[in-house]
């Protein structure tokens, strides 16, 4: 049952509640780009109501994962598997029917807002719901002002990109993103690109996400974001995820030399 249907439950909520039940099982996933591999055989999985946190080095293959769980690259091998459905198997090339399947399990919020640029906020946030999902412009329009009002940006509902700051236009991405419906949120990475001093209100909304049960793959270098909202930290590294842990071991207590001199540059990025 879609929120849609739900009057009064909290528009924030997730589709379906947090459970603790696996909702993603990724096992041995390969990817190169020309002669270049960048995924080497990754494993992971995702229960439903989890943050898992994706942190390591510029190039160590966390975008392409994401890009992979969204259906925007295709995987060279491994397989992809949600909850309720068949696992796909990238042995062979996915039919068209399994990449739509995969794509609309999850929603991606990019580094970048990504937003339309010739529409408002709100044409933008329905763009998705009424042209993909065939949802009925009003049932749209309703949820979506729902969903602006949540995130603090009622009066921004007729503005256009171009008129927001970068944060406002960034909790516009996620709220297209809720628009959606996914199982899985994913995030690349939502506050690198904006100024300092707003950072915190798209933290504060993926926290209140978090604690609303949405189940978020995010990649960051927030590390005190991480070590509060995250319940698995995954740290990448050369196309592998060299180690995983429990926030509170991994970023406080690292086992390997190469994680540990991550944390340490960016935690003391002027200590060589
Ligand atoms: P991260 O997000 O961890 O910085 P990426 O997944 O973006 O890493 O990239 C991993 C590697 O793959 C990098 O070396 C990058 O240059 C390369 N790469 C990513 N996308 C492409 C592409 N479309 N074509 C060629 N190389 C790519
Ligand atoms: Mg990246």
């Amino acid at each position: 049952m879609s929120p849609i249907d739900t009057p009064g439950s909290d528009p924030l909520a997730p589709p379906v509640a947090a459970s603790g039940e696996l909702l993603l099982r990724v096992t041995g996933l390969t990817k190169s780009f020309g002669a270049t591999p960048v995924l080497k055989g990754v494993d992971f999985e995702v229960r439903r109501g989890e943050v898992v946190c994706l942190i390591g080095p510029s190039g160590s293959g966390k975008t392409t994962v994401l890009r992979t769980l969204n259906g925007l690259e295709t995987p060279d091998g491994g397989t992809i598997e949600f909850a309720d459905a068949a696992p796909v198997d990238f042995a062979r090339p996915p039919t068209k029917a399994q990449r739509i399947a995969l794509r609309d399990r999850s929603a991606m919020v990019f580094q970048q807002h990504n937003l339309f640029p010739h529409l408002t906020v709100l044409q933008n946030v329905i763009e998705g719901p009424v042209r993909a999902h065939r949802v009925p412009k009003a049932a749209a329009i309703a949820r979506a002002e729902e969903l602006l009002e949540r995130v603090g940006l009622t009066e921004k509902r007729d503005a256009f990109p171009f008129e927001l700051s970068g944060g406002q236009q960034q909790r516009v991405g996620i709220v297209r993103a809720l628009a959606l419906q996914p199982d899985l949120l994913l995030f690349d990475e939502p506050t690198s690109a904006l100024d300092p001093e707003l950072v915190g209100e798209v933290l504060v909304v993926l926290k209140e996400l978090a604690d609303d049960g949405w189940t978020m793959v995010i990649v960051t270098h927030e590390l005190a974001f991480a070590r509060e909202v995250a319940d698995e930290v995954l740290f990448f590294d050369d196309g592998v995820i060299l180690e995983r842990g429990a926030p509170q071991d991994l970023l406080v207590n690292p086992q390997h030399e190469r994680t540990r001199r991550f944390l340490d540059r960016i935690l003391r990025p002027f200590e060589g």
